[in-house]
């Protein structure tokens, strides 16, 4: 499967973690993230990830696009529900994005860890 990670800065620890749990599972498929979550995704896990713009400065449109043209297969964006984000609009618009296509989306822990679940062998 084609997955995109992307975490706002206070779940990127959370990202860490799930990357880390299920680093053998990811192994398996090809990973897509925003930048610094893909930096960070990367240097903890030794996965190899493909890096999009920072979120902010239009990682989300990136990884939006790829969506719309059928090139993501998963999508797992641990957002702050709790902070405003200054490119809230295109995080919305990746939202609205993967409901249009059906894409699988996890906002959340919880979510992503029965989605992932759901991908070991
Ligand atoms: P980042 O972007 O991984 O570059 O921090 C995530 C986001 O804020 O959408």
């Amino acid at each position: 499967m084609r997955i995109a990670l992307i975490a706002h800065d206070k779940k990127k620890d959370d990202m860490i973690k799930l990357a880390i749990e299920y680093k053998d599972v990811l192994a398996h498929h090809e990973l897509f993230a925003t930048g610094t979550t893909g930096t960070l995704v990367m240097g903890e896990t030794g996965l190899n990830v493909r890096r999009m713009k920072s979120g902010p400065l239009g990682g989300d449109q990136q990884i939006g696009s790829m969506v719309a043209e059928g090139k993501l297969d998963l999508i797992i964006f641990l957002r702050d529900p709790l902070t405003s984000q200054p490119h809230e609009p295109d995080v919305s618009a990746l939202l609205r994005l993967c409901d249009v296509q059906s894409i699988p989306l996890a906002t959340n822990v919880a979510s992503a860890r029965i989605i992932l679940s759901t991908l070991i062998k």
